[in-house]
């Protein structure tokens, strides 16, 4: 699939997060998080996704973020919070990296969070449920973005970090965006609308618009891009953020986030699956709750 292919609009479907740590059962769990599962999973398949990437958020053990890094006094450079700090908090703590904050006072203003999708953990894999019968469709992946691995950064964004350095994903979308003939439609799904999806979805139409400004001869060759340089000076390039496969902190949040999006170049659309299934088996499973997703999702994969 990771290659250039002679179609009118090239699709890149991109799925933020959709880890168990943030799905039921997980250590900060979204409300909704499985359900976006087949939804995503379909997405996958459809004929307009012509490229695939998934991002993890991706800890290692004393992240910055976590609550429990601040509150013992182990955590290098660290002092220990005073009094209780409950995770979902925002706090002032200490770090060693303060280009970007409060500067000459060593502190960070960081929300904080229980500890979440720590390297390797079962919380940091790609959604899937314990009994066996809905996961993440991994195999269609076909590239992995890693996130949050610096123990003093978080990443609510995908394309830059928080001291604004571009991430190895930038430079992949900056180079399509500037160098490939299709027009090229971005498709964000996942875990959270207010969140990772909503800075990405923003942070996209800044890239967009960051190339096709710079879109000149000089710069393109100075920045060792042998392609034509004015062929993507007309493209279409879009970014629409697919509501019913994404979850937000919560329901309220969520309709906020999409509220607020429609208001920019941002499309909301939606990705209807067709629901075919009426025999017994979808009649149980619908009695025990599941939804329509879900339910084409087990009955087409044969579980
Ligand atoms: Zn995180």
């Amino acid at each position: 699939m990771f290659h250039r292919e002679a179609v009118p609009e090239y699709g890149i479907l991109l799925i933020i997060d959709v880890q168990n740590d943030f799905c039921e059962g997980g250590s900060i769990a979204r409300k909704g998080g499985r359900k976006i599962v087949p939804i995503i999973n379909d997405l996958m398949k459809q004929d307009r996704i012509h490229l695939v990437v998934a991002t993890q958020d991706w800890h290692p053990k004393n992240h910055i973020s976590f609550a429990s890094s601040h509150m013992d006094g182990e955590r290098v450079g660290t002092e220990p919070l005073q009094g209780e700090i409950a995770p979902f908090k925002r706090a002032l703590v200490r770090s060693p990296n303060t280009v970007s904050y409060a500067p000459g006072t060593g502190k960070v203003d960081k929300m904080l969070w229980p500890d979440h999708c720590v390297a390797g953990s079962i919380g940091s894999g790609f959604y899937y449920q314990q009994s066996g019968d809905l996961w993440l469709d991994y195999k269609n992946i076909d590239l992995i973005y890693r996130k949050g691995t610096d123990s003093e950064l978080d990443a609510y964004d995908v394309l830059w970090d928080e001291i604004g350095r571009p991430s190895a994903l930038h430079f992949l979308f900056e180079s399509m965006i500037r160098n490939m003939d299709n027009d090229l439609a971005f498709y964000i799904v996942g875990i959270a609308t207010d969140g990772c999806v909503a800075y990405t979805a923003d942070r996209l139409v800044q890239l967009i618009s960051s190339v096709k400004e710079q879109h000149e001869p000089k710069v393109c060759m100075e920045r060792g891009c042998f392609g034509d340089p004015k062929a993507s000076l007309d493209k279409k390039v879009t970014v629409k953020v697919v509501s019913n496969a994404c979850v937000g902190t919560s329901e309220e949040e969520h309709q906020n986030a999409l509220e607020r999006l429609k208001t920019t170049s941002i499309e909301v659309v939606e990705h209807i699956i067709p629901f075919p299934h009426n025999c017994g088996r979808a009649a149980e499973l619908r009695k025990d709750g599941l939804t329509e997703a879900e339910i084409t999702y087990i009955i087409e994969e044969g579980k």
